[in-house]
């Protein structure tokens, strides 16, 4: 006779039991994270759990993930080619729109080649492991992206952490890796998604160059908002679609050689279903906004220029202190998780949504509220986010 399956004829199983006494802990240093349900679009005024407010989280920094524009190119996708691809692009999933996008995107980044893949997260890892493997190193920024971090473990290759934005890090490190032989590849966001700071591409490429090495630049929170010069400087360009483009997905951009590589060789684009061609559609009605209409990121870059100068005069005495970031992403930075909680929940309380980032996100110590400003974010409403803080903060004390 077979045992009894103890987990579904009631108590708790030893799964359930251990995740919940992970769970339990999470929850008692102020770690534990929910979902909050938006209604509608994710533009800037948006419902999220049943109430109106402003979002200030949010990645779609042109505000085109609600750009009628790039929804009605999605439709009329959606109306001549219906919604999945049914298999992966190299069997029977490969559609015109992807093949346009591509094209397109090759145009736009200057590169020879691009290839899309469904996710930001899919590009790294599969990109990662089909160029390096256990005899070769990777140099990577100690505040990469985790979709970068799991991609170089992936591949097998020495991991080398490289403190942040250090690059004299970086040259003891290239010389290092040289010596013991094999190939070195240099990994970096171009703009940290936490922090906001910007990495030295130009540098980064000069000692990539010096070196021999690959650089490998992750621009997901670049593209169409700043030009750090990943774009023209690193050799394996990737960057993704689901924030300033306002639809999902990624894609690599670079010669000839390594997107016939990564077609042959990188495993989460092999194996998996292409993106639906409504979305490639999407992508490309945003990218066709991006590069004729000037206005979006010129307005982006006034809005954070606003956001920095209400809050330097809101003065001392706050319970966070500004970044020195230049980029939508600016993070106040709180300390402690459970205070960095109940500032965001007191913003929300006041119709302002601003996620609060904790560990493991982000080391700990170093909470924060993650303000990210978007090119369709008003004055006003900027202007409101910041007496919204002054108000939350005198409430804190
Ligand atoms: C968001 C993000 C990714 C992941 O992209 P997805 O398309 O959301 O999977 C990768 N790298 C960086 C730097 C990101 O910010």
């Amino acid at each position: 006779m077979n045992a009894p399956a103890v987990g579904l004829t009631g108590g708790a199983s030893p799964l359930d039991t251990r995740l919940q006494r992970e769970l339990d802990s999470f929850r008692a240093a102020d770690l534990y994270r929910v979902r909050r349900i938006v209604e509608g679009t994710h533009g800037v005024a948006l419902t999220v759990d049943g109430r109106a407010c402003i979002s200030f989280c949010s990645n779609d920094y042109l505000g085109l993930a609600s750009d009628p524009r790039v929804a009605a190119a999605a439709q009329r996708t959606l109306g001549s080619s219906g919604t999945g691809s049914g298999a992966a692009a190299l069997v029977s999933g490969y559609n015109r729109e992807h093949a346009q996008l591509e094209e397109e995107l090759a145009d736009y980044t200057g590169r020879a080649r691009a290839l899309l893949f469904t996710s930001g997260w899919a590009a790294n890892l599969g990109t990662l492991r089909a160029l390096f493997g256990k005899a070769d190193a990777l140099l990577c920024d100690e505040l990469n992206h985790a979709s970068l971090i799991d991609g170089a473990r992936l591949a097998g290759a020495r991991y080398i952490r490289v403190p942040h934005a250090d690059t004299g890090g970086y040259a003891a490190a290239l010389a290092d890796a040289q010596a013991q032989g094999g190939e070195v590849g240099i990994v970096s966001d171009s703009v940290f998604s936490m922090d906001g700071d910007e990495a030295d591409v130009p540098v980064l490429a000069a000692l990539a160059r010096q070196h021999g090495a690959t650089l490998v630049i992750d621009d997901a929170h670049g593209l169409g908002v700043t030009d750090g010069g990943a774009m023209a400087l690193a050799d394996v360009y990737i960057a993704t679609l689901g924030k300033s483009l306002g639809a999902a997905g990624a894609f690599v951009a670079g010669s000839e050689a390594l997107i016939e590589f990564l077609i042959q060789r990188a495993r989460t684009w092999v194996f998996s279903t292409a993106p639906p061609p409504a979305i490639a559609a999407a992508a490309r009605a945003a990218l066709r906004i991006i590069r004729s209409e000037p206005e979006h990121p010129l307005r982006l870059q006034a809005n954070i220029a606003r956001f920095r100068r209400g809050i330097e005069a809101l003065g001392s005495g706050l319970p966070f202190r500004l970044s020195p970031s230049t980029t939508p992403i600016q993070p106040l930075i709180v300390g402690p998780a459970g205070p960095a909680v109940a500032l965001s929940r007191a913003l929300l309380a006041r119709g302002y949504w601003v996620a609060a980032i904790r560990p493991p996100t982000v080391p700990a110590g170093t909470s924060r509220l993650r303000v990210t400003l978007s090119a369709a974010h008003t004055d006003a409403q900027i202007d409101g986010l910041v007496a919204a803080l002054a108000d939350a903060s005198a409430d804190a004390a």
